[in-house]
C-alpha cells in the first residue's frame, strides 16, 4: 500500500543566472509502514525532493512538475487549504536546520500549543500539556525545557524539540532530513528507537534523509540512492547494500566502513558532482563512472527492474563485475 506516490518529479530553483536542475525525473512510492532511507552526496537533491514533495518550495524560488498524491491529493497541485489539512498533520517533516525554524522570542510551551491548535483549536490546554510532556520524555528532554526560550537550549536539544513538533499530531508519515545528524551517537540510537517503536503502533511511513548508509542498513527497510539529481537505484536494503547493481551504489558502498566481515581499504569516489545549471545529457554519474559508455553520454538510464521491488537506472546494470 502507498502512502505518497511521487511521478515524474522535476525541481527547477530559479537563481539569477540559469536554472538549477536539482530533482530530475523522480519516480518513487514511499510505502504504508515503510521506513525508507534516501542517500546521496551531499548536493545531490534529497532535501530538494522532501521540500518539493511537502510544497515548501515557494514558486519564486523553484519551479516544481510532476505530481506526488497522497491518497486522491496531489500535494503538488492541490488547493492551499487541503495542502494544510495534510502537511503537519498527516505528513511531518522534520528539517536539516531546523534549529532555526523556532521563533527565538516566545517560550518553546507557546510555541508548541500554537502548533498543536492550527490543526486542532479546540483542544483544551491540560490535554496539549500532557501531549508535550509524553514526547519530551519519548525525545529525552527534561521537563524544565517547557518553560525555556529557544537560546537556553542546546543544539541537540533544540533538534530534540524539532523531532517532538513533528510528531505533535501522530503524523502518518515523517520525513527526517538529516534530523538526528548533530546529536551524539547515544540520543541519535534512543531517538530513532522510539520512533521505530512507534511505527509499529501509528503505522507511520519514516522517510529517513541522510549521508550516513550505515544508519539507513540499521534503520530501514528500503533505500533509495540519488546522484546529481536523479535517482539510481531503489529496492531492499538487504538486496541493494548487499548486492548493488548500479556503480554508483557500489562506489558508495566502498566508501563507507563494513561493520562486519573483512577490513578492506575504503575508496572514495574520484571526481565531483556535475554542474546541475547546464544542461546533462544521458547519465548523471557518466563522467565519474568506470563502466560508462557512449550510450551514457546521450541517453538518460531507463529504469530497469532487478526484481519486483528493486529498480536501478544504468545502462550497464547486471553488467558489473567488481
Ligand atoms: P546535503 O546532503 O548537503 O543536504 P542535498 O542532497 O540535500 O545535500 P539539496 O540541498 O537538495 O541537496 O541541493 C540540491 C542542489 O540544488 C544543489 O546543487 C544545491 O546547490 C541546489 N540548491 C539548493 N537550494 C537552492 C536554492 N535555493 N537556489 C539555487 N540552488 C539551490
Ligand atoms: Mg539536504
Amino acid at each position: 500500500m502507498t502512502a505518497i506516490s511521487i511521478q515524474d518529479l522535476n525541481v527547477y530553483y530559479r537563481t539569477a543566472k540559469k536554472h538549477v536542475h536539482a530533482c530530475r525525473d523522480i519516480s518513487l512510492d514511499i510505502l504504508k509502514s515503510d521506513s525508507l532511507g534516501i542517500v546521496g552526496e551531499s548536493g545531490s537533491g534529497k532535501s530538494t525532493l522532501a521540500l518539493a514533495v511537502l510544497r515548501l518550495l515557494p514558486p519564486n524560488i523553484a519551479k516544481v512538475t510532476g505530481s506526488a498524491f497522497y491518497g486522491k491529493h496531489d500535494l503538488i497541485s492541490t488547493d492551499i487549504k487541503t495542502l494544510n489539512g495534510l502537511r503537519w498533520k498527516e505528513i511531518a517533516i522534520i528539517f536539516q536546520k531546523s534549529m532555526n525554524s523556532l521563533s527565538p522570542v516566545h517560550k518553546i510551551s507557546n510555541q508548541m500549543i500554537s502548533i498543536y491548535r492550527v490543526h486542532e483549536p479546540d483542544t483544551d490546554l491540560a490535554h496539549i500539556k500532557e501531549r508535550i510532556f509524553e514526547l519530551f520524555d519519548l525525545v529525552n528532554l527534561p521537563d524544565r525545557v517547557y518553560n525555556l526560550y529557544p537560546h537556553e537550549l542546546s543544539g541537540g536539544m533544540m533538534q530534540r524539540v524539532s523531532i517532538a513538533v513533528s510528531l505533535l499530531h501522530n503524523p502518518k508519515v515523517l520525513i527526517m532530513d538529516e534530523a538526528t545528524t548533530a546529536l551524539d551517537v547515544v540520543t541519535q540510537g534512543q531517538i530513532l528507537k522510539e520512533i521505530i517503536a512507534l511505527e509499529g503502533k501509528l503505522a507511520l511511513s519514516r522517510v529517513m534523509i541522510t549521508h550516513d548508509i550505515s544508519v539507513v542498513a540499521s534503520t530501514c527497510n528500503r533505500i533509495a540512492v540519488m546522484y546529481a539529481g536523479a535517482l539510481m537505484e531503489l529496492g531492499q536494503v538487504k538486496d541493494v547494500l548487499v548486492e548493488p547493481q548500479h556503480p554508483y551504489t557500489r562506489a558508495l558502498k566502498r566508501s563507507f566502513p563494513s561493520f562486519r566481515g573483512e577490513k578492506t581499504a575504503l575508496r572514495g569516489i574520484p571526481g565531483k558532482l556535475p554542474d546541475l545549471s547546464v544542461e546533462n545529457k544521458g547519465c548523471m554519474f557518466k563522467d565519474r563512472c568506470s563502466y560508462a559508455t557512449e550510450i551514457c553520454k546521450e541517453v538518460i538510464p531507463p529504469c530497469k527492474n532487478v526484481s519486483n521491488n528493486w529498480q536501478v537506472y544504468c545502462h550497464h546494470a547486471g553488467e558489473l563485475h567488481d
